[in-house]
């Protein structure tokens, strides 16, 4: 093994905080709990023996900055080290781990870059903990909405108040975690494909052009709960049969939808809660959640549209009356097209052939995007598995990730070509 594939084994064991990456039950390191917080002491730690200076913020992220010169400006690069129950190490941990690398990658090579550049860590990405997710990236870009969180409790009817404060912040002075648009450049995270598309495609890198942000639906069918037994079938008003034709109407009309348009978009009928939900009674309320995807906001649209007017039409000819309420509808993230550029030419000039793509998960990035130039980056992962112990993405590619990032640094931080060293692909 290579110094530098070495040095990442042993830097993805220690953010895991683990001795081995096989793991059966996967990591478990939700929104600012101690698993979280033993993670941000080995980032700190390896940021230290980076020569990084090692800030906390309000929101408890961590900003390992390698300082060139308080006049400079500062370009950023990070992600998260939070999990959901049972997830990978890679999810989040990749981007932060390629991040640093990068730095040890242009320090070992002896350049010099003219802007400071930030490792970041955000906190609290996964919204597994509590329902909401993103915290630390929203309050650095200043989309966190203090009062609506703050009660918000996790499943054993702990606040997201009181889970920051016993993590060590004061909640009163959370939201200072926001940065004025003067005080970074710009923003670039890597991170896990969660997808086939890399691979299928025949390459080692994504360069993510948009992230798609929902339409989520809510339809609740109302009919008549009465008892399966004595009620003849002409004397029905079944909800869960009445509405459940909708299921098949969403994936027929997203396929289609698909066939007439160069980018893709995804519809799931997600949840459904029956009530009374019991053997022996016909449904008499059906809720059914749909979460619609594409970052073609007007074909998301058009898929919203069409389940509207086709549950319209549905209470037309039956005796059951259909609710539909709208979520959720964000617009799509398009990220930076020069970042985009210059992270493609970082990927020619290592020589890694590079996809264009978009994401279909959320991710920190989004809220960076809002108010600095940004970009998001992926490697491969196996099989696309991700949120589960299997989640898996090799030190190869790990590497070529690291070494994608150090090129664009050298770019995005006007650092002349001539400096690089070329023979630093591995084979
Ligand atoms: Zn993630």
């Amino acid at each position: 093994m290579s110094d530098m594939n070495q040095w990442l084994h042993e830097k993805l064991l220690e953010l895991n905080v683990t001795d081995s990456m096989k793991q059966p039950d996967g990591f478990t390191r939700l929104s600012y709990t101690e698993e979280e917080k033993s993670a941000h002491q080995a980032f700190r730690s390896i940021a230290e023996e980076l020569e990084l200076d090692v800030q906390s913020d309000q929101a408890g992220n961590l900003w390992a900055t390698w300082m060139i010169s308080t006049d400079a400006p500062t370009i950023a690069t990070g992600s998260h080290l939070d999990t959901v129950h049972n997830g990978g190490g890679y999810d989040g941990a990749a981007g932060v781990l390629c991040s640093l690398a990068s730095i040890k990658i242009m320090k070992d090579e002896g350049i010099t870059p003219q802007k400071n550049i930030s490792v970041v860590c955000f906190a609290s990405e996964e919204s597994a903990r509590f329902g909401v997710s993103t915290i630390g990236s929203k309050a650095v870009s200043g989309l966190l909405n203090q009062d609506e969180l703050a009660d918000v409790p996790d499943a054993d009817g702990i606040t997201i108040r009181e889970a920051t404060e016993h993590f060590g912040l004061t909640w009163e002075t959370f939201n200072q975690a926001e940065r004025r648009i003067d005080e970074l450049e710009s923003f670039l995270e890597l991170h896990i494909e969660q997808g086939t598309q890399i691979e299928d495609q025949g390459a080692e890198v994504g360069v993510v052009r948009g992230v798609a942000c929902p339409i989520r639906l809510k339809v609740t069918a109302y009919g008549m709960a009465n008892h399966t037994g004595t009620t003849p079938m002409n004397k029905r008003i079944d909800a869960f049969a009445g509405i459940s034709p909708l299921i098949p109407f969403v994936e027929e009309q997203a396929n289609q939808l698909n066939q007439s348009s160069d980018l893709p978009l995804v519809a799931t009928v997600s949840t459904v809660h029956l009530k009374p939900n019991a053997m022996n009674v016909i449904p008499g309320e059906v809720q059914l959640g749909i979460d619609i995807r594409s970052v073609d906001d007007s074909l998301k649209r058009e898929l919203a549209d069409r389940i509207m007017t086709y549950c319209k039409n549905r209470e037309k000819e039956s005796k059951f009356t259909i609710e539909v309420e709208t979520l959720v509808d964000n617009a799509s993230i398009f990220l930076d097209e020069d970042i985009q550029q210059k992270l493609q030419k970082a990927c020619d000039q290592t020589g890694y052939r590079a996809i264009e793509l978009d994401s279909g998960a959320g991710h920190d990035v989004m809220n960076m995007a809002v108010k600095w130039p940004s970009g998001l980056i992926f490697i491969p992962c196996k099989e696309g598995i991700s949120h589960h112990p299997e989640e898996y993405a090799s030190i190869e590619d790990l590497y070529k990730g690291s070494l994608v990032i150090a090129e664009y640094l050298r770019i995005e931080t006007g650092v002349e070509h001539e400096n690089r060293n070329r023979n630093h692909r591995t084979s």
